[in-house]
């Protein structure tokens, strides 16, 4: 029995985690290491409804980058090292951390996005006429 029972929850973790559609789990819902595909190669979800913006960033700054500056100030008052010893510790685990973070938490957004049918509040019409520019252009 696992820690986590709702199954809403366990699949937008699951493919946030994974970096996989949230629909069908199978392929890859990114092109590159942050880009969105169009579709999903295996069950052909469209993307299109996949508006993360700059949530990733906020969480990766929040969840991420706060708890490791806090190992860098920790650090620096512990042991009081050159100024080297950061450039060699501190920045690439900041580094490394906040960009490492970055997929999973786009990820578990658009996963969440496409399982709660979520909208930004108001803006619900102009999605549908945008998404019908679209379809007209093809
Ligand atoms: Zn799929």
């Amino acid at each position: 029995m696992g820690l986590i029972h709702n199954v809403k929850l366990k699949r937008i973790l699951r493919s946030g985690w994974n970096g996989t559609c949230p629909e069908c789990g199978k392929a890859s819902m990114f092109n590159g290491w942050l880009k969105l595909a169009d579709r999903c190669p295996n069950c052909g979800l469209d993307y299109k409804f996949a508006h993360a913006d700059d949530g990733p960033a906020f969480f990766a700054l929040c969840i991420t980058a706060f708890p490791l500056t806090f190992i860098a100030v920790w650090l620096e008052v512990e042991f009081d090292p050159p100024w080297w010893v950061h450039a060699l510790v501190s920045v690439p685990i900041l580094a490394v951390g906040c960009l490492g973070s970055l997929r999973p938490f786009k990820g578990w957004l658009v996963a969440s996005q496409y399982l709660n049918d979520a909208v930004q509040a108001g803006t619900e019409s102009s999605w549908a006429k945008l998404d019908s520019h679209d379809h007209d252009a093809r």
